[in-house]
């Protein structure tokens, strides 16, 4: 892992973690943000912020997902406070394998407050070595394009929206279906016939269709001409063996969302090629350190990979735009998080700007103030 020989380079040896303090972020999102599973109207996360015996600070944050990773705000806070905290405190962060490790068995599941606790030391690291994350993480590319997701509503509301989002830039749309699976044949033809064939479509059932359903959707869409890049999770999230029936009967690629959250559940994705594509999410691997590992055995399968997020600010966004900078087997992105939020950038970190992400050379993950937060003392 050649990151972990740049570090040798740096002159920095010992670098004590002295102090986790978790706080809240509640920010407006544009539009409410519907799946086949939730509803969401507010962004209400929660900030970490790490510091180092050298008065530097590293960010990160998590969303309660609970229909997705179980969890809730007071299950990160308790997690962060009462076990991940007391399980690194101390140590020394330039031996991030150690670091890592230890949160990473500092309990069971609970990805989401690791997730945050994993970018905050990561950021701090890359502070403290003077550089920005994504080129300590691989460095294999500068900026790139986002999609933009439509949320599932009336069909004359998702066509609206696509257009709008069209009008701003965005050339590559995901979809939300799944909710009604008779319509969604119907929902993805009028955004196809709306949006003309230039723009590349992604469709998410989020778990709701049958295999049956999903074979019979998607090859429904195949033969309307429809040309979809790819359909996200059609079934339950435990169902590899109708993830694998589905990806062996059509030809459209399908992509692993939900099913995996684990470098093992990956690892047993690609080996029973129960989906084309894995989609990694750092709120699913419980952060950076473990998404490494599913791109580096997805790099020795050839098996692309999606960087998606959760209903996220721009902290999380910010770090997982770093991992896909880094990482070339990560082709695709998700990263609307930023570009759903009604309130302003916070400065610094990767430049959001419409459907492009642009690295800055801003050291570590690079946000410089957390705007709005409250933190708990
Ligand atoms: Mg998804």
């Amino acid at each position: 892992q050649p990151f972990r020989r740049i570090s040798c380079m740096w002159e920095v040896f010992f670098l004590r973690i002295t102090d986790i303090q978790v706080g809240r972020l509640s920010l407006p999102l544009a539009h409410p943000f519907k799946t086949a599973l939730r509803t969401v109207e507010r962004l209400e996360d929660v900030v970490v912020r790490v510091v180092g015996e050298n008065g530097l600070v590293g960010y990160g944050e998590a969303p309660p997902t609970a229909v997705i990773t179980g969890d809730t705000i007071p299950s990160i806070l308790c997690a962060i406070e009462e076990y991940i905290k007391p399980a690194i405190a101390g140590m020394d962060l330039m031996d991030l394998d150690a670091v890592m490790e230890r949160l990473d068995g500092s309990m069971v599941h609970n990805t989401s407050p690791k997730a945050a606790v994993d970018m905050a030391l990561y950021d701090l690291w890359g502070r403290t070595l003077g550089k920005p994350l994504y080129q300590l993480l691989g460095g294999a590319k500068t900026a790139f394009e986002t999609d933009l997701t439509i949320s599932v509503n009336p069909v004359e509301e998702m066509v609206r929206d696509a257009l709008e989002a069209r009008g701003r830039g965005f050339s590559i749309l995901k979809i939300k279906v799944g909710k009604d699976p008779a319509l969604d044949v119907e929902r993805i033809a009028a955004i196809r016939k709306a949006v003309g064939p230039a723009v590349k479509l992604r469709v998410d059932a989020n778990q709701g269709w049958t295999a049956a359903e999903s074979v019979s959707i998607i090859k429904a869409m195949e033969d309307k001409g429809l040309n979809i890049e790819l359909v996200e999770q059609p079934v339950a999230a435990r169902d590899f063996e109708g993830l694998k029936a589905v990806t062996a009967q059509v030809d459209t690629p399908i992509l692993a969302d939900e099913a995996v959250f684990s470098p093992a559940d990956a690892l047993h994705i690609i080996e029973t090629h129960a989906a084309d594509y894995l989609n990694i999410k750092l709120m699913k691997t419980g952060g950076i350190h473990n998404a490494l590992k599913i791109c580096e055995a997805a790099e020795k399968n050839g098996v692309k990979c999606l960087i998606g997020c959760m209903l996220e600010s721009q902290i999380a966004v910010a770090a997982a735009a770093h991992l896909c900078a880094g990482q070339g087997i990560i082709t695709m992105a998700d990263l609307d998080g930023p570009s759903l939020c009604a309130s302003p950038l916070m400065p610094g970190g990767p430049v959001f700007d419409g459907a492009m992400i642009t690295m800055s050379g801003d050291p570590g993950i690079g946000i410089e103030a957390v705007e709005g937060a409250q933190w708990q003392c």
